[in-house]
């Protein structure tokens, strides 16, 4: 099979024709159809994170069609491969339903082979079904930027006011899911980014402004999905009292010291790591009837590095996906 491959960290992808990955117990072969880039991909790259298996293939969006293996799927059904690969089951965490803190857990395209490929196989425990009325590339956001979005959301409880920094795949879909839910929505970006502040505007938010403004309102809540650690005290700055600070990223650069009259009150600062099943499950049931639209940018297989590139440098708005055999 073709597949774009990860060797070293802070060197491009190369593309590689690797042997057909065979099913172990319980898993689905896929044929991958389609697959979202996520800055964690970027992270991965970069040598941000720095435990990958290598070489390795990168991408935890995956939309496969099943063509053999496991027992809970049939051939051509459409299957969503997310970033949370394997769990134990059996350390404090999984017992305890938190199976996203896993001990043992193994990752789509970290621990485990991922999607920038023609050929994936997948624990079918951890997939998803794909709902209907997406096309493939469309639904290929949902199973990060959606999802890891929705349970940074989930985390800020009945938050009514809620700000958004960073709006890109993440926030463009989280912003719908917030509107639906009868939440306002405050889109923060790149200080004069107008562009994307118009998007903001387009997908609903009451408003949008540079990331250092003060807006409208103080906020319940805050989401931070730009991997910029000066965005925490920016973001405390404009929280009312009792509100939270959830940082979405799997990595972010430091934050900075900042006066602990800003966390006073009972504000508070968490982040937010990997996703559940669960979480899965009951993003991928709401999607459809807020209903998300995702805006996507396709690239080739092959055109993997340039998507990695044009993510970093943020010249997309929406998400990019990798359309692979759709
Ligand atoms: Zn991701
Ligand atoms: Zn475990």
């Amino acid at each position: 099979m073709r597949a774009m491959v990860h060797t070293a960290a802070r060197t491009p992808l190369q593309p590689a024709e690797l042997p057909d990955p065979e099913p172990g117990d319980e898993q689905v072969l896929l044929r991958v159809r389609a697959c979202g880039v996520c800055r964690t991909d970027l992270h991965i790259v970069d040598g941000e994170l720095v435990r990958p298996k290598l070489p390795l293939v990168l991408g935890h969006q995956i939309v496969g069609e099943v063509v053999g293996g496991g027992s809970q799927f049939a051939p051509g059904d459409r299957v969503g491969v997310p970033w949370l690969g394997w769990t134990c089951g059996e350390c404090r965490f999984c017992l305890a339903g938190q199976e996203n803190l896993c001990d043992n857990a193994r990752f789509t395209g970290y621990d485990l082979d991922g999607g920038y490929a023609e050929l994936a196989v997948a624990d079918e425990r951890y997939c998803f079904s794909v709902p209907a009325g997406y096309a493939d590339d469309q639904a290929a956001p949902l199973l990060c930027a959606g999802l890891i979005g929705f349970r940074a959301l989930r985390l800020v409880g009945d938050a009514e006011r809620v700000g958004l920094y960073g709006f890109g795949a993440s926030a463009h879909i989280i912003a719908q899911v917030a509107r639906f839910q009868g939440r306002k929505v405050f889109a923060f970006t790149s200080p004069g980014d107008l562009m994307t502040q118009d998007f903001a505007l387009s997908l609903g938010a009451d408003w949008a402004g540079d990331s250092l403004a003060r807006p409208p309102e103080l906020l319940d809540a805050a989401l931070i999905f730009a991997p910029v650690g000066a965005l925490v005290p920016a973001a405390l700055k404009a929280l009312d009292r009792g509100g939270v600070v959830v940082c979405a990223g799997i990595h972010m650069s430091d934050i900075p010291s900042f006066p602990y009259e800003l966390l006073w009150e009972e504000r508070q600062v968490r982040s937010v790591a990997n996703l559940t099943r669960r979480d899965g499950e009951e993003f991928l049931e709401i999607a459809p009837r807020v209903p998300v639209r995702t805006e996507v940018h396709p690239y080739a297989l092959e055109n993997a590095n340039a998507a990695l590139d044009d993510l970093e440098h943020g010249r997309f708005r929406g998400a990019a996906v990798l359309t692979v055999a759709s």
